[in-house]
């Protein structure tokens, strides 16, 4: 089948013709019909410090992916040929004292798809069952396939209640610009995100942004006097990774503000941590979603009206994946999707 391969240990990734991938008992066999590029596909393709520390060469990368269900192994009796799936991308151990307690999402020992275990940019792709998710019939496959971002996003936003609450978001990536449309669509009040990038703050608007703010063009603080804000953000989304990005939400929340934080810095991170005591803070890390809990919410947003779909920008078939990655390392982009039926 063909496959995209971290083939070798350099800038790049290639279009390469590897086995099907082996079904065990518990396992589906899934074919691949569409797959979303993550920032973190660009960090292997980009082959950077991250990327040579932790990708296994050669590897089947990719992780975001819908498709439909082939075969299963002999122990599977809740997936059946021709149903449209996608997967969670973490691989938990199933056996450490949080995964034995039902919280799978902090698991000790979780393997990432596409990242520690072979990945979805390919026609096939064998999973565990206890990862796969049933999609509603019907739903549109563009989406489907970017569920797992969809998840950080979702997983991030409710982390705190938003009904009523100022919102900020800092960082207008696809998972930014998804967190726009989700704190909305929760009740939020005011709903601003920053950015340096105004591609992105544009999308940013059109998802229901209150304010998308370049940051380079002046002060939070403006933005909040002229929205009438006058003790700081009550729920802050980090989602930049960069630690301005951080440091401006800081100093931008109320007493008592909540701060979600799923941007990854690329290395140590200084912050100011008399204004987290003075203000008397709450700030809790995300990686990656609650398993199935975000999934299910994920599904009833969609269900109740929520629409993610303009966060998808580019698309492209599986053979045009350069130009998949070269847009996306322009920065002028949202989601691509890259069709795996051509
Ligand atoms: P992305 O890199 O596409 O988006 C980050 C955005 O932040 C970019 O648009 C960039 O221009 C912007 N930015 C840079 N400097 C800024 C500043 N000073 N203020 C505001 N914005 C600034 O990433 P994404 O795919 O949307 O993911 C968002 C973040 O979440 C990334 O850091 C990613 O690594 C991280 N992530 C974490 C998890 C997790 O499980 N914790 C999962 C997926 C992604
Ligand atoms: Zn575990």
């Amino acid at each position: 089948m063909k496959a995209l391969v971290k083939a070798k240990a350099e800038p790049g990734l290639w279009l390469e013709d590897v086995p099907e991938p082996e079904v065990g008992i518990n396992d589906v066999l899934i074919k691949v019909h569409k797959t979303g590029i993550c920032g973190t596909d660009l960090h292997i393709y980009n082959w950077d410090s991250w990327a040579q520390k932790t990708i296994p060469v050669p590897m089947v990368v990719g992780h975001e992916f819908v498709g439909e269900v082939v075969s299963v192994g002999s122990n599977v009796v809740d997936f059946h040929e021709g149903e449209i799936v996608s997967a969670e991308g973490h691989v938990v151990c199933g056996r450490c004292r949080n995964c034995l307690a039902g919280r799978r999402h902090l698991c000790k020992d979780t393997v990432g798809i596409g990242v520690n275990r072979t990945g979805a940019f390919a026609e096939y792709i064998s999973v565990p069952m206890t990862n796969v998710w049933h999609h509603t019939a019907g739903i549109d496959e563009d989406v489907a396939s970017i569920f797992d971002p969809f998840g950080n996003a979702v997983h991030t936003a409710l982390s705190f209640d938003l009904l009523g609450e100022d919102v900020l978001i800092t960082g207008a990536g696809p998972i930014g610009i998804m967190a726009v449309a989700i704190a909305r669509h929760a009740g939020a009040r005011n709903v601003v995100i920053t950015d340096v990038n105004d591609y992105r703050l544009d999308l940013a608007k059109q998802m229901g942004a209150d304010v998308a703010h370049n940051v380079k063009t002046g002060s939070l603080a403006d933005v909040q006097k002229k929205l009438g804000m006058t003790e700081g953000f009550d729920v802050g989304l980090e989602m930049s990774g960069n630690p301005n990005g951080f440091r401006d939400m800081i100093d931008s929340m109320c007493h008592g503000g909540k701060i979600a934080l799923l941007g990854i810095p690329s290395e140590p991170m200084a912050i100011d941590w008399n204004k987290v005591i003075f203000s008397m803070l709450t700030i809790k890390g995300i990686y990656g979603r609650e398993i199935f809990e975000t999934w299910y919410k994920m599904r009833v947003l969609l269900e109740s009206g929520l629409d993610i779909k303009p966060v998808i920008t580019h698309r492209y078939g599986a053979d045009e994946f350069e130009k998949g990655f070269a847009v996306m390392n322009s920065g002028l982009s949202g989601k691509v999707v890259l069709d795996w039926s051509v």
